[in-house]
């Protein structure tokens, strides 16, 4: 199985959509497993033309109920109806959520053609999904009202067992597993190898976490510390710190003090307001406290875990 893992940007836009902007949207692609994150007025838009799976979306979180993270769910759901979904999808977000979508289905009588299973987030950091490669946990946001941010870890990957030591010792399939595991290789005349000296150290598990709109806190440092990719809302820029805080955001320059305060690998700034055309003061202004800073840029994709993401110019950042 292909190892994907990463983020495409549907939308970066705070409260009120641009020309050129939709608000905050983002799909995670695990091992081609589609994770939404928010979903913005015409989200569905953007899946078309960003070519994204519409019906292999199976998981939909929410952040916090403001409308410009939330409001292309009805539209969303109601395509999938149309696109002759079955399968059961499953929604996670605040108190509200089920009653908004149901009331819509309600007045306009019309019942979409699969399950809805909601899964209520109600406090930070809980546990709101977990197969055999991935967990998601809330971080608890500083909003307005209930907001969270999302942790995708990936789970510890097994042992790798060294090549030569599969040929030299002519290792059965059966046993492979074990010493994945950590245990030592038994042969047949009973002589007993130790793991160490057949086995390379697993590849490093990778994270993503997604910090939705948040005021300036300290609070979860420590749980997104050493992520690769840190998502951090970033409002506005640093001279309207005083908005920023009234209005329960952050600026790009506080955004970049979390990333180096939690030792991040790398940091994507997005929610950008409204008001702000030109975005590479963000990336500026970020980098002088945090070098390794990315913007959300629309279009684009992000891989987690890739060095290589850091290394953009503000031109090529916003272009
Ligand atoms: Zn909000």
């Amino acid at each position: 199985m292909s190892n994907i893992f990463n983020v495409h940007i549907l939308g970066s836009s705070a409260a009120i959509p641009t020309s050129t902007r939709y608000t905050t949207t983002q799909v995670v692609n695990y091992r081609s497993k589609y994770i939404l994150l928010d979903c913005c007025e015409g989200a569905q838009i953007q899946l078309r033309r960003m070519h994204l799976p519409l019906l292999k979306i199976d998981h939909i979180f929410i952040s916090h109920l403001h409308g410009d993270h939330y409001l292309g769910l009805p539209g969303l759901i109601f395509t999938m109806h149309l696109l002759g979904r079955k399968k059961k999808l499953h929604v996670y977000a605040p108190h509200g959520m089920r009653e908004i979508i149901e009331l819509q289905y309600k007045i306009s009588r019309l019942e979409p053609g699969f399950n809805i299973q909601y899964h209520l987030i109600h406090e930070a950091r809980q546990l709101l999904y977990e197969d055999s490669f991935i967990s998601i946990e809330t971080i608890g946001m500083k909003h307005g009202l209930p907001s969270f941010g999302f942790l995708i870890n990936e789970k510890p990957a097994p042992l790798n067992i060294r090549k030569e030591s599969i040929e030299q010792y002519q290792i059965p399939v059966p046993q492979m597993q074990d010493i994945k595991s950590g245990k030592d290789l038994r042969l047949p005349g009973g002589k007993v190898v130790p793991n160490e000296e057949i086995t390379l150290p697993p590849t490093p598990s990778r994270s993503y976490a997604f910090c939705s709109d948040t005021g300036y806190t300290e609070e979860y440092l420590e749980q997104i510390a050493e992520v690769n990719l840190l998502y951090h809302e970033a409002t506005f820029l640093h001279d309207k710190v005083d908005v920023a805080a009234e209005k329960t955001h952050c600026t790009a320059l506080q955004a970049a003090q979390i990333a180096q305060k939690a030792s991040v690998k790398q940091l994507m700034l997005g929610h950008f307001s409204a008001r702000y055309d030109e975005l590479a003061p963000f990336l500026d202004e970020a980098k002088s406290a945090f070098e390794n800073t990315i913007l959300a840029v629309e279009g684009s994709m992000v891989e987690i875990g890739i060095e290589s993401n850091v290394y953009k110019t503000s031109e090529e950042q916003t272009q």
